[in-house]
Formats: C-alpha cells, structure tokens, sequence
C-alpha cells in the first residue's frame, strides 16, 4: 500500500483555518484532494458537515459554503466542513462515482486499499469522524425526483396563539 489519506493542515489550529484532505491515489484514479475548512472556537459542540456525498445533489456543496462564512460569526466549538465529499460523482453530476460506479453513502467505514469511493470513505472515516461528535451529511432530492404536489405538504400545525 503506498500513500496514506492525510490532511494538510493542523486541524487543531485555533479560529479558523483551511487546507486539503487527501486521498491517496490508487489503480484506478489519482489522488483527490478534499478542501477542507476547521473552525476552533472555545469550548462547544464538536460539528461535521459534509455536502456532496452524492454528485447530483448540489443543495449539500452550497450550503456547506455558505456555512464556512456563517459559522465563525455564530458557532462555538469546532466545526469541519468538507463541501465537496466526492469530487468525481459531482464534476459528473452523478448520484454514484463514476469511476467504480459506487455510492458513497453505502460504502462507509471504506477500505484503504479499495477503489476510489472506498478509499475517500476510508480517508474520512480515519481522519474526520472521529473528531466529530454530531455528523450533518447534507442530501437533497437531486435531478430526478419530482416534488410531491404542494396538497401533500398540508400540515396540521396551529398557528402561533400569541
Ligand atoms: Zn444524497
């Protein structure tokens, strides 16, 4: 086995910061190289939040950036925020990996020796879990899923009493 998935940076680092995740190469893609943003703020909630487990779905990625400028303003503790968790499923627009045509979300903890899905699963699951306590892996409908009708959304919560 050659290269192992490493970060960049010190994600220890205290206020905010920004490098890479890497995940090493294997025989059937190069390296990917994850951006990464960390935010170490005092005591607090110890966050994960990921976008772009599935390719399709690009509500995840967005918001996910929206949040590293949000939360330095707002969060106490640590949050890590990896926008983009499957670069080739989302260059392709598509739900799975194209290069092994695996689903990320069903291939965790991975396998360091495995294809390149298997492999980004590992590189997270050693290196970004665990410094987790809450994980928001952020999905969305994607391309191909019809919004039921607006009837369907009818809620039986009363209004405010005040
Ligand atoms: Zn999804």
């Amino acid at each position: 086995m050659g290269e192992e998935p490493h970060l960049t940076f010190d994600l220890d680092k205290p206020g905010t910061s920004k490098g890479h995740l890497i995940v090493p190469k294997g025989a059937d893609c190069e390296a990917l190289s994850l951006p990464v943003f960390s935010l170490n703020k005092g005591e607090g909630s110890r966050l994960l939040i990921t976008g772009g487990c599935h390719g399709d779905e690009l509500e995840g990625p967005i918001v996910a950036r929206r949040l590293i400028e949000w939360l330095p303003l707002t969060h106490c503790g640590r949050a890590i925020v990896v926008p983009v968790l499957n670069p080739p499923a989302v260059q392709a627009g598509s739900r799975n990996t194209p290069v092994d045509g695996f689903n990320l979300n069903r291939v965790f903890p991975g396998r360091a020796d495995g294809s390149v899905t298997e492999r980004v699963a590992d590189a997270i699951s050693r290196l970004l879990l665990p410094m987790a306590e809450t994980v928001f892996d952020l999905h969305s409908f994607g391309p191909k899923w019809d919004f039921p009708r607006k009837k369907s959304f009818t809620t039986t919560v009363p209004p405010p009493s005040n």
